[in-house]
């Protein structure tokens, strides 16, 4: 994550959120309706609290941004925000919204797996128009 480039999309997903040190991408994967991971882009971080005041500032803000505009958008019962990073140990959060139907495990959390490359994806023209509502939204 630290070396990847901050495109403005990739194979995983398409930006629709960037401050100076943060990213977040909706995620192409068809897994959940609006499944985005922020990503913080400053120095190689594993925890959230090796960052500083005003890093950490930075990125929680991101969080807070984008979980926001997600929620306006999709409309979900609930949002859910999964600091892990046990299999890629650089600092993300996933910003999973849930609902009340189409729910893989209502009530618990969810069951998130590692991407893996070729796995289904969410249709390209309506991940396309999601992506293009968001980033109105949060500017970018
Ligand atoms: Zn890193």
């Amino acid at each position: 994550m630290c070396d990847s480039e901050r495109g403005d999309s990739d194979e995983y997903g398409i930006t629709i959120f960037r401050s100076p040190n943060v990213d977040a991408a909706l995620q192409r994967a068809d897994i959940q309706r609006g499944y985005t991971v922020v990503i913080w882009r400053g120095r190689h971080v594993n925890e959230p609290y090796e960052l500083s005041d005003s890093e950490s500032g930075e990125y929680w803000r991101g969080v807070m941004v984008v979980a926001g505009a997600l929620a306006r958008h999709y409309r979900p019962l609930k949002m859910n925000y999964e600091t892990l990073g046990n299999t890629l140990p650089h600092l993300h959060t996933h910003l999973l919204p849930r609902y009340r139907d189409n729910d893989p495990r209502p009530g618990l959390p969810f069951p998130l797996l590692p991407q893996e490359v070729g796995e289904s994806g969410i249709p390209e023209d309506r991940l396309r128009a999601d992506a293009e509502a968001l980033r109105r939204e949060l500017g970018f």
